[in-house]
């Protein structure tokens, strides 16, 4: 079987253009023999569930011995090469989500992302973290007059059937759209809250707070797989092989995301690595461009999109380029080497805020960085989280389909409650639809490739 591990030299990012102190830190100079939790991955999910394990333990009691094992430098994965926007899907993936699930179940993941933008605004004003958080407003600009009437439609019937997340977006029409907007051709437009974030710096602090607090943490360290251990009598169930020897655990956390079938093969076809692409535009000291304020989404159709967020420096962080490459399936599905960038996708940029938004046709706007990140496309669009089915000791937090950071930080917060006091997946609070099931794992669809009739192209949710 083919295995998904990151690649030693992943292309850097601009995120990651000014390494942390504790970017290839190792706590200890070997291995710790035994543990109570390890976490396996060190980027936005393996943090985030280490820092709330810490944050529910019981000041009363003993604390659990939790060491985090990654394959590269930390924070090295999807969310050190992503495009930094947090914004919640209220109206478009969770129409999808409604027409299979029902609309409550949809309603449901609506309002936990979008409680992710305050919920991380309250948390890192608190902590004082340095990463650039911003709370804006997105504005998805539909560029397909076609495809705008039917996002209308679904959100007219998600407001109807009380969706409370979809009532906070407002649609602009046709008529303003473009001036609303900004860009250029617009043909109807929603805009809700959103925020945006410098996201390896966010992990970062969550990393140097947890070694404060005595977390043994391993970069450099590629776990190989994951055995029982014998006796079968002992509570340390699991043994975790890395090339610099092994860990006896009472728990595994995978947060692992692309990669999780190289550990967890149940995942193979359920979890799949799809490579995205990102880029940084620098607008020149002096340009006449109009400042952008708001993050935006950019759609042609239901599977063409960018999504860009300004940045108080001036530059622009944008995502997407699907056209560039979406026909040569073999480039970006099922692959999982973030070392290079195709080069189409590095064309596609060029004069992109010229081409697209008004008043920076003489901007002179540039291309500054291209990069790739390996993302986790689950196979039925929604993350697998809580118990790794029918593997006692074994969680997982993963497959977030290219759409984690509204989702991850609270995802963690719930399955740090599993993990801790053995709580339910249904006491949790997560969304109902997150949770990593027998019948999810037996499934055989692949909405990846169910989106777009007779073409066979996948579609993502951001
Ligand atoms: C180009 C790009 C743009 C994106 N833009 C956005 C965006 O703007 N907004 C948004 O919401 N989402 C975006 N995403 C998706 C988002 O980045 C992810 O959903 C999120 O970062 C996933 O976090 P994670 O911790 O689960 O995965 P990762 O950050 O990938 O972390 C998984 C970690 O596990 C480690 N690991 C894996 N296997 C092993 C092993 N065997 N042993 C040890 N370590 C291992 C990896 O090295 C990695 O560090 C984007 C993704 C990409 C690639």
């Amino acid at each position: 079987m083919e295995k998904h591990i990151p690649v030693p030299n992943g292309m850097t990012s601009f995120w990651r253009t000014q390494p942390h102190f504790l970017d290839s830190h190792r706590s200890t100079e070997s291995l710790p023999q035994e543990c109570d939790i390890v976490v396996v991955g060190a980027g936005y999910a393996g943090a985030s569930v280490v820092h709330h394990i810490l944050d529910q333990i019981n000041p009363r009691l003993k604390s659990p011995s939790i060491v985090i094992l990654e394959a590269r430098q930390a924070c090295s994965g999807a969310t050190g090469r992503n495009g930094g926007h947090i914004k919640p899907d209220v109206y478009n993936g969770i129409a999808g989500l409604a027409a299979d699930h029902g609309v409550e179940a949809a309603a449901e993941v609506a309002a936990f992302e979008a409680k992710h933008v305050t919920f991380l605004k309250e948390f890192i004003e608190k902590e004082s973290i340095d990463c650039d958080y911003s709370v804006t407003r997105a504005i998805d600009v539909q560029l397909s007059r076609d495809h705008s009437a039917t996002l209308k439609e679904a959100y007219e019937g998600l407001i109807d059937k009380g969706c409370e997340a979809t009532k906070k977006a407002k649609y602009i029409p046709r008529d303003e759209a473009e001036q609303f907007s900004g860009v250029r051709g617009a043909q109807g437009c929603f805009t809700y809250e959103a925020g945006h974030i410098w996201p390896y710096k966010f992990v970062l602090h969550l990393l140097e707070k947890a070694i404060a607090k005595g977390v043994n943490l391993q970069m450099h360290t590629p776990v190989s797989g994951i055995t029982q251990s014998t006796p079968t009598t002992s509570d340390l169930l699991w043994t975790v092989n890395t090339s610099r020897g092994s860990v006896a655990t009472k728990t595994v956390v995978l947060a692992t995301n692309a990669y999780t079938s190289s550990l967890a093969p149940q995942y193979k076809e359920k979890i799949i690595p799809v490579r995205g692409t990102c880029s940084r535009i620098i607008v020149p000291p002096g340009s006449t461009a109009p400042r952008l304020t708001n993050t935006y989404t950019l759609r042609w159709n239901n599977w063409n999109y960018d999504y860009l967020i300004p940045r108080a420096d001036g530059s622009i962080v944008v995502g997407g380029a699907r056209p560039a490459f979406i026909n040569d399936l073999d480039s970006w599905y099922n692959v999982s080497d973030d070392s290079l960038v195709l080069e189409p996708a590095v064309r596609y940029w060029d004069n992109y805020m010229q081409r697209n938004f008004v008043g920076w046709e003489n901007s002179h706007a540039y291309t500054d960085r291209v990069w790739t990140g390996i993302m986790g496309y689950s196979s039925d669009g929604l993350p697998h989280v809580g118990h790794v089915p029918g593997q006692k000791g074994q969680y997982i937090i993963a497959g977030f389909t290219g759409h984690g950071m509204p989702q991850i930080f609270l995802a963690a917060e719930g399955l740090a409650k599993m993990v801790l006091d053995d709580v339910d997946f249904a006491q949790t609070g997560l969304p109902q639809l997150f949770e990593s099931t027998h019948s999810r794992l037996d499934s055989r669809q692949n909405k990846i490739f169910a989106s777009i009739p007779g073409s066979g192209k996948p579609q993502a949710r951001l």
